[in-house]
């Protein structure tokens, strides 16, 4: 055969994996249906601005080895992300800390900030949060429930809070102290120059084919190779023949503005539902850009369908059932190997997909 990996896929489980295994000697193919290599982590250069194409990414990890692994491809800037929250005519802090606290109630330390929280948690939390609601007011209480999360919550997901499940929501940090870092993690930039500088790193010397869809020659291509690493939807690898997953699509509306700086910060949330759009990032932030002209984004939550690209997974106790299926299909195809948020229907950071791509490529070259 001539490739020892077939690898459906040039998103960043692809790309580690076809980088590992090329760095061991095997033969390498790689695919993209899109034009373009990098999956959602792609950027387009607009007005000299690293233009993140399927919405922002911020890479962030609290493990030292995942940080080296990635910073041996590119250097990364010194980004921290700092969201605001725009809600009903006012701006705020995020994650929600003593910052977001003292906007929302004028409480001063933490021990106030916590008095406040404990008093609302008391009225409205439950024992065991059964859904984001729960969980929700049961962490911070009615007022940032409100105030930033019901109404994002539900337009990002298309439905109710009641009906989504609570893990969603953990991912937010809570903090009584005046710290606006979005993530807890250690370590956390954007590479210098974009994306694609450690994407073209990983695929250095690789085969690479884009604007190449798997399942229009699927037969052929199998033949290719031994293996195959499949980084695409689960279910379309099957056909769908146990029914379809669910995921939330974006869609996004670029502007190119004539101005130097138009919201002074790389992302602004939209928390009311009077807006339709989640957010807008403005792009040249992330890179601390001087350009005379910016790009900013509105992102908009879409309903998905099979002809739209899937961007979240709706890990609802339905749809993971249903993938619990396919999965168990997937661990009786021996020579396929599937990975990525696709693949494993999962709602994955980066550095969660590059750890899973080199654990899987470990498993597979001893
Ligand atoms: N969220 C919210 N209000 C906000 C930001 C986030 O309610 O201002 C909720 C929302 O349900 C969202 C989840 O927290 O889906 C995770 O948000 P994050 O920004 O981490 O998600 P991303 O879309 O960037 O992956």
């Amino acid at each position: 055969m001539k490739y020892d990996y077939l690898i459906v896929g040039a998103g960043l489980f692809g790309a580690v994996f076809a980088h590992e295994a090329t760095k061991a000697g095997k033969k390498c193919l790689v695919l993209d249906k899109r034009k373009h290599t990098g999956g959602n982590v792609y950027c387009e250069n607009i007005e000299g601005i690293n233009v993140h194409k399927y919405g922002a990414h911020i890479f962030h990890t609290n493990d030292k080895n995942l940080w080296d692994y990635v910073n041996q491809f590119v250097e990364f800037n010194h980004y921290v992300n700092s969201p605001l929250a725009y809600s009903k005519g006012n701006l705020y802090n995020l994650p929600f800390n003593m910052n977001t606290f003292y906007q929302l109630w004028k409480t001063k330390t933490p021990k106030e900030a916590k008095e406040k929280i404990d008093e609302q948690i008391a009225i409205y939390g439950v024992e065991n949060p059964k859904n984001l609601e729960e969980q929700a007011l049961s962490l911070v209480g009615k007022d940032i429930y409100e105030n930033f999360i019901k109404e994002y919550t539900e337009k990002q997901w298309g439905r109710k809070a009641t009906e989504l499940p609570a893990f969603i929501i953990k991912r937010l940090p809570v903090r009584f102290t005046f710290d606006n870092n979005y993530f807890n993690d250690k370590y956390q930039g954007i590479p210098i120059g974009g994306y694609n500088k450690l994407i073209d790193g990983l695929l250095k010397g690789i085969e690479v084919k884009v604007d190449v869809d798997y399942f229009s020659d699927r037969k052929n291509f199998e033949k290719l190779s031994e293996k195959t690493v499949f980084t695409g939807k689960i279910d379309e690898y099957f056909d769908y023949k146990l029914g379809v997953l669910e995921y939330r699509s974006l869609n996004f509306e670029n502007e190119i503005l004539e101005t130097d700086n138009f919201q002074g910060n790389a992302v602004v949330n939209y928390n009311d539902a009077s807006y339709d759009f989640t957010r807008i990032i403005e792009h040249k932030h992330f890179e601390f850009g001087k350009q005379n002209k910016t790009v900013i984004t509105k992102e908009y939550p879409q309903e998905w369908d099979t002809t739209k690209e899937a961007f979240y997974p709706i890990n609802d106790a339905k749809n993971q059932a249903l993938f619990e299926e396919y999965k168990k299909l997937s661990l009786q195809e021996d020579n396929v190997i599937f990975g990525g948020r696709l693949s494993e229907y999962k709602y994955y950071d980066m550095h969660q997909v590059i750890a899973s791509a080199l654990t899987a490529v470990k498993k597979e070259i001893v």
